[in-house]
């Protein structure tokens, strides 16, 4: 089958999937991979997981789609779910991450306006990754997302990740919001101090400004928590979530709390598609199977047996800089680049990924058997470590 009609904006792609069953997909010719990216945290419930399918065939037979001219039921009752669990007042839905913080990006640039700032800033980090719309890739702290797409928008000032003094630094009066990754994601699994989000709590709640945390990736069960800042004793005014929030179904959400929550009036936003009944209903069985102590507990028990495994197996390895991990978000930093991993990963039945240029990242699905969580950690030791060896012998020659 070719790929001539499809622009190249994600490259040469040489696999079809063409299904999902638990922890593993199979390809167009019949070959079964063990999945350790799940989507690129999208798939924590796995393939075909009998609740979502459930839901998607039952909603599917009563009512598709309906504007946002009416009220939507599934919608409601997700709606009053998630702000319960986040502890947020209200929720506006997207269909995918970039518009959940699109929405949380014009809530700020309004808050600044309401308050009679003209020209309002927003302070991002580097390395973050918040999405490829116009707004959202100018909050990003990263020149290759930027590239080739100047002028980016004004108003966003990046500084250095898990520094409160660069933010300080960085204010001016025209400053109305922080937003930050609890961990940083596509940035290769940067776990800042464990102060970092309280003192930036603290900050914003001093000068009056918006936190905006951006948990389309690390949220949803995925750091043993339903959001990642619930390890924290905060909660931010604005939150953003996708990803894993529908388990493959697109959908986004962006919350709000306080005068945050009644930021967006009549008008001032919206979107055809955004909440719509079969996305919301199909959030809404992912949620509810999600949201039990018995899943984030096995969150928890898969990541402390991955991430432990992978640190006996290759913290002492030379060529290996780091291994960490936060929940199941996980990573294996080595000192040099390593995309070519990803393909011989494929190769050993086994999708992962390769973010930041030497960031081996996992994300694995929380319905792991143990037995697939040692599959995970032997394969990936075993790829590290002829990585390294084939680095030594070109270096040699
Ligand atoms: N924010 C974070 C932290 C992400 O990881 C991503 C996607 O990787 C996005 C925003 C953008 O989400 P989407 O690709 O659904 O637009």
């Amino acid at each position: 089958m070719s790929e001539e009609a499809l622009m190249n904006n994600y490259g040469h792609r040489n696999t079809m999937l063409v299904k999902g069953e638990g922890a593993h997909v199979i390809d167009s010719n019949g070959r079964r991979y063990l999945d350790a990216i799940s989507g690129i945290a999208v798939c924590g419930l796995g393939y075909s997981h009998p609740a979502v399918t459930k839901a998607l065939c039952e909603q599917a037979s009563n009512l598709i789609h309906c504007s946002n001219l009416y009220l939507i039921e599934p919608q409601v009752r997700l709606g009053e779910k998630l702000c319960q669990i986040a502890g947020m007042d209200k929720v506006f839905f997207s269909n995918s991450g970039a518009e959940a913080n699109e929405a949380a990006l014009k809530m700020a640039r309004k808050f600044g306006n309401d308050k009679g700032i003209s020209e309002p800033e927003v302070i991002t980090t580097n390395g973050s990754f918040h999405g490829r719309t116009m707004a959202t890739l100018s909050a990003t702290g990263n020149s290759k997302v930027h590239a080739g797409f100047y002028p980016l928008l004004s108003g966003y000032v990046h500084v250095d990740y898990n520094n409160i003094d660069a933010i300080i630094a960085a204010a001016t009066d025209n400053t109305v919001a922080v937003m930050v990754e609890p961990i940083q994601g596509e940035g290769g699994i940067r776990i800042p101090s464990t102060s970092y989000l309280n003192e930036l709590r603290a900050l914003c709640d001093e000068k009056g400004w918006l936190l905006i945390l951006d948990e389309i990736q690390s949220g949803n069960g995925r750091t043993g928590r339903y959001f990642a800042y619930q390890h924290n004793d905060i909660l931010p005014d604005i939150l953003t979530t996708a990803k894993g929030l529908g388990n493959g179904v697109p959908i986004g959400a962006c919350l709000a709390r306080g005068v945050a929550a009644d930021i967006l009036q009549p008008g001032n936003h919206g979107s055809t598609f955004g909440g719509n009944p079969l996305a919301c209903a199909s959030a809404d069985a992912v949620l509810d199977t999600i949201n039990t102590p018995a899943m984030l507990k096995r969150v928890d028990a898969l990541s402390h047996r991955i991430v432990s495994g992978l640190q006996q197996q290759l913290s002492a390895v030379a060529g290996v800089k780091d291994v960490r991990g936060f929940g199941l978000m996980i990573a294996v930093e080595l000192e040099e680049p390593c995309a070519t991993l990803v393909e011989d990963a494929k190769q050993a039945g086994l999708l992962l990924n390769v973010t930041a240029g030497n960031v081996i990242r996992l994300l694995p699905p929380f319905i792991l058997t143990d037995q697939e969580a040692d599959t995970i950690v032997n394969t990936v030791t075993k790829l590290v470590r002829s990585h390294l060896e084939q680095l030594k012998l070109e270096s040699a020659t």
